[in-house]
């Protein structure tokens, strides 16, 4: 039997965060990953999906060439060629990794791992007794009742980022950050796209004014979505895949992406037997991802927080110190910054109008149009800033939406989680002709002294 301070089962996001954390620290470290090394976001979710939206974006790029006195021509998607690109992309970070997780002397073992005791992982036989134990076993794919995945036209995100045909027309099922990252995408592959939401908008867990103007720009550029009503039925046939929803409409296309939201991995792995607490297969933790077991930690996908891969980094490394007897602050999830990477980027922090009021604030609101922005009209793009601040108070919310606007949470961020207030930021200069000069004028127009705004 091996012994270590920290053993982690899950080598995604938070596992692997926490390994090299606590290997930092000096703790003895077990990584056990039964596939890849760098789990959903590197090989499934965030990498890939960000690499074929690159991909998307010089497409559109060329296709719109001619607007910018550029002559070129769009002339078709090598999708193999994508992949080639796309795979270069995640074996570099692979390896990159790997060889980061040997230089801190973490121990690498592949294999599936069970939890048989409240100290003990077992994988292919041989028990890992750790003082610590670390659960990291992430999310998989949800589907519908009804609803057969069969990973060739009816299919989940893992198999829409291995696929290497650009498909004629797709329905995609759910209108999250998922959905609309894939919808963006074929879109500019040149696929016939229609989103279906059961909810009244996309990406609606966002402000409502950055769901609509992301609804303007996808009605734009010839997106399709039915919203507010739910999925009813779904057949396949040699011709496709026909969609019946709860009010009768019939949608049909070559493929149906399912992309409904994503479940704990904890089935079948010894959590229930231990005596954890448990809610919808997620493991319930308090402010420093302790469960209910002393000794047992939970991070990532796997607890019912945000499921972003930052957040499992910063789990896994506040566990990795609160081990360590650092004592480490709780993460304020609100301060979280959140990006849906679609043409045009939907990014944000902290609370929307409606969660401020919810919560009680005197809310005030400054909308900036990026119209206003040079740089906004050189990129040819348009969207906004939003911010909801507290009456005489600290800015509470931060709301963007355009080409690139990932890129302004840096700042954005900043502002939220110092508790800053317009003022403070109206007294920040930005770099002319930026993007992120919408941010700094925003917050001069909320101060009072708005300089390229109207009104
Ligand atoms: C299509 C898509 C796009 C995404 N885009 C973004 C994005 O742009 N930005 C962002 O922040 N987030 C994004 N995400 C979310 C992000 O990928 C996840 O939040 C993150 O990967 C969660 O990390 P985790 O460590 O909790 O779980 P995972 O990354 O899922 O890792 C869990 C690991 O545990 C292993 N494992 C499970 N059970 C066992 C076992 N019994 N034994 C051994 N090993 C086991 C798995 O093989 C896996 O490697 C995206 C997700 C998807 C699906």
């Amino acid at each position: 039997m091996s012994q270590f301070d920290v053993v982690i089962l899950g080598g995604g996001s938070g596992g692997y965060a926490c390994a090299l954390r606590s290997a930092q620290l000096g703790l003895s470290v077990a990584l056990i990953e039964e596939d890849k090394l760098g789990g959903t976001c590197l090989h499934r979710g965030c990498i890939p999906t960000k690499a074929l939206l690159h991909a998307g974006e010089v497409a559109d790029n060329t296709r719109h060439a001619g607007e910018f006195g550029v002559n070129a021509e769009f002339i078709s998607i090598d999708m193999l060629a994508v992949s080639a690109y796309k795979d270069g992309v995640v074996s570099k970070l692979h390896k990159g990794l790997q060889g980061l997780v040997k230089s801190r002397n973490v121990t690498y073992i592949e294999g599936h791992g069970k939890l048989v005791g409240k100290n003990i992982v077992e994988v292919n036989g041989v028990q890992y007794t750790g003082k610590n134990i670390v659960l990291a076993t992430g999310s998989y794919p949800k589907t519908l009742p009804g609803l057969n995945i069969d990973g060739q036209q009816i299919i989940t995100s893992e198999h829409a980022i291995k696929m290497e045909r650009v498909p004629a027309s797709v329905i995609v099922l759910g209108g999250g950050v998922i959905g609309c990252e894939f919808a963006s995408v074929w879109k500019s592959f040149g696929s016939e796209v229609t989103i279906i939401e059961g909810l009244p908008h996309l990406v609606a867990l966002e402000d409502e004014s950055s769901s609509k103007q992301l609804e303007r720009a996808y009605r734009k550029r010839g997106i399709n979505f039915e919203l507010g009503v739910r999925f009813a039925s779904a057949t396949t046939s040699q011709s496709g895949v026909t969609v019946t929803l709860e009010d009768g409409k019939v949608f049909t296309a070559e493929v149906l992406l399912v992309a409904v939201g994503r479940g704990p991995v904890s089935a079948n792995l010894g959590y229930e037997e231990q005596g954890l607490t448990m809610d919808r297969g997620y493991l319930i933790v308090d402010n420093k991802c302790r469960t209910n077991v002393p000794g047992i930690w939970a991070v990532g996908d796997l607890i019912p927080t945000l499921q972003l891969a930052h957040v499992g980094f910063a789990e896994g490394i506040l566990v990795a110190e609160e081990i360590a007897g650092l004592n480490p602050r709780a993460i304020n999830y609100d301060g979280v910054p959140r990006v849906t990477y679609s043409e045009p980027e939907v990014a944000s922090v902290g609370l929307t109008t409606a969660q401020a009021k919810e919560r009680g604030h005197d809310v005030v609101e400054l909308n900036y149009d990026l119209a206003g922005n040079g740089k906004a009209q050189i990129l040819k793009t348009a969207g906004s800033v939003k911010l909801v601040a507290a009456k005489n108070g600290p800015v509470l919310g931060i709301h963007m939406v355009g080409a690139r606007v990932g890129e302004l949470l840096a700042e954005a961020q900043l502002i939220f989680n110092w508790e800053a207030e317009a003022s403070d930021v109206a007294a920040l200069i930005h770099a002319h002709p930026t993007l992120s000069e919408a941010v700094g004028e925003a917050h001069l127009a909320l101060a009072g002294k708005p300089l390229h705004a109207h009104g």
